[in-house]
């Protein structure tokens, strides 16, 4: 018998590690609210309440085979351990994690099983594409145009439920209760955290959505993304199975040049899941310190007196207000004004990225570390494909570009539904008639904030270059 721990990948199909447990002998389902799963939860109430739904759902599938999620609640190793020895199991297999706290966790569990005899799986299930199937010389890639190009080339493994799969039943182990929503802090339990809804809605997408992806991207108002995130995430649908279906979607002969390019693109989003998996695996560091050596003296700071304004979404950008606001309403935020908000906070208010990631994390539904750090330091400027001059996003000109008419600013800026903006007006020169209610007026100047920001910018590359040059000039 073997125990198969169930973390960020709560399904039955598609699934490395329970195909890796088959083949050791009949599995025992497990699932351990150990202090770091259970920190994550109760920091934000929506990605609790998915998850208890998710949670549940494992459950009824596995007893509609005649099993049943076993739940203990403690220290992983101590309770694994435990579990282990009353039924008498000869391991556990689990799926990786890629940041660096949960990597240190997945080797400490290693080594407490090991030293106590038992066999210690850890398998790759999150990516499509395991980061140690994509490097050069033992090293990732750090820059992701030519990961993409290699990871497009690489064909993703299958792990379907496998022929062999019998389930442990023994007698000696309960189960301690499922997770309520009250125990996590969940105002309630997502009834959509299921694989069966994960699996629908990808099949929907491929089917229709995703022919339309590239402008779904650039337009928040439409919602027209795949909004798979949470699921792939808590691993109710598999990366794998997603770039498959994306894959064969762009075989279709008939699709229109425009279409290809959507599901070039849609691709080219998951392959970025990838990446970003693979660029904390090869660079443990990254969750506390910038990828790029140079960037890690810039100050940041961690302070800021419109911080607040920008958390609660009263910074009088609609763009960016709209953003956390949907945020802090559904625990999701459209892919382009993320980037827009996250880069109002670093450049506009010179806030450090990790006070950026840090409150999304309290809000969002997604829990991926290293997928919020590697896109966070993108942003930033201080990650991976760091060109000359980080790009800064006008959040103005971004809202006349992908919300001209104003209608995702208005659907969660309530200040602002009763305010005509026509796609003719000009956005900025209005704002500050927003005075007469409620809504705030832009709280910074955004083209001096950003001038600023990249005269300190600029200072600290030189400084860099300059004491470089100094170190390797001759006696230097
Ligand atoms: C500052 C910042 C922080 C982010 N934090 C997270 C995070 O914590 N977790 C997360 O999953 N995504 C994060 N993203 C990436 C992206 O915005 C979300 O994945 C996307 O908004 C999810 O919506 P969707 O499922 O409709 O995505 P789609 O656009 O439909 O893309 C499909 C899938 O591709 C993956 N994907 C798309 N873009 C990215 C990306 N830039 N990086 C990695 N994977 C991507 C996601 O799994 C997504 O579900 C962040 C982006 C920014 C700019």
């Amino acid at each position: 018998m073997i125990l198969c721990r169930f973390t960020h990948d709560l399904r039955l199909d598609d699934h490395a590690a329970l195909a890796a447990a088959a083949e050791r002998g009949p599995v025992l389902p497990v699932l351990v609210l150990d202090e770091s799963l259970l920190a994550s939860l109760r920091r934000s109430p929506l990605r609790a309440g998915f998850f208890a739904g998710a949670a549940a759902a494992l459950d009824a599938s596995l007893r509609e085979r005649g099993s049943a999620l076993v739940i203990r609640r403690g220290e992983a190793a101590a309770s694994l351990l435990d579990l282990a020895r009353s039924s008498g199991a000869s391991g556990v297999v689990w799926s990786a994690r890629y940041d660096g706290a949960g990597s240190r966790a997945d080797l400490q569990l290693r080594a407490s099983l090991e030293e106590a005899g038992l066999g210690a799986h850890c398998v790759d299930d999150a990516p499509a594409i395991a980061p140690g199937a994509i490097e050069r010389d033992g090293k990732g890639y750090r820059a992701f145009a030519p990961y993409f190009d290699r990871w497009r080339e690489t064909p993703v493994p299958s792990y379907d439920v496998p022929l062999l799969l019998q389930f442990a039943h023994h007698p000696n182990v309960e189960s301690e209760p499922l997770p309520s929503p009250e125990e996590l802090g969940a105002t309630g339990v997502a009834a959509d955290s299921t694989p069966l809804v994960a699996a629908e809605r990808l099949q929907a997408f491929l089917a229709n959505g995703v022919r339309a992806y590239a402008s779904a991207r650039r337009d928040p108002s439409e919602d027209g993304t795949s909004r798979l995130s949470a699921h792939l995430s808590w691993g109710t649908l598999s990366l794998r199975t997603a770039v498959r279906g994306a894959r064969e979607a762009l075989d279709n002969p008939f699709l229109l040049n425009e279409e290809r390019r959507s599901v070039r693109s849609f691709l080219r989003s998951l392959a970025m899941r990838d990446f970003f998996f693979a660029l904390a695996y090869f660079n443990p560091e990254t969750d506390r310190a910038p990828l790029q050596e140079r960037m890690r003296d810039f100050a940041f700071t961690a302070e800021h007196p419109l911080l607040g304004a920008w958390c609660s979404g009263r910074t009088g950008f609609p763009l960016v207000d709209a953003g956390m606001r949907q945020l802090a309403a559904t625990g999701w935020m459209h892919p382009y004004v993320r980037a827009v908000s996250a880069s109002f906070l670093c450049f506009d208010l010179g806030v450090d990225w990790h006070v950026g990631r840090d409150v999304w994390d309290t809000m969002s539904i997604e829990d991926d570390a290293a997928v919020a750090t590697g896109n966070w330091q993108w942003i930033a400027g201080v990650g991976a494909d760091l060109v000359q001059y980080p790009r800064i996003y006008n959040p103005l000109r971004g809202q006349r570009r992908v919300d001209p008419d104003g209608t995702y600013a208005r659907a969660w800026v309530h200040e602002l539904r009763h305010r005509p903006l026509g796609p003719s007006e000009n956005l900025a020169p209005m704002l500050p008639l927003y005075d007469g209610n409620p809504y705030p007026s832009p709280a910074v100047d955004h083209a001096a904030a950003a001038r600023t920001f990249l005269e300190r910018y600029r200072a600290h590359l030189l400084t860099k270059s300059a004491s470089v040059q100094g170190s390797e000039a001759p006696g230097g």
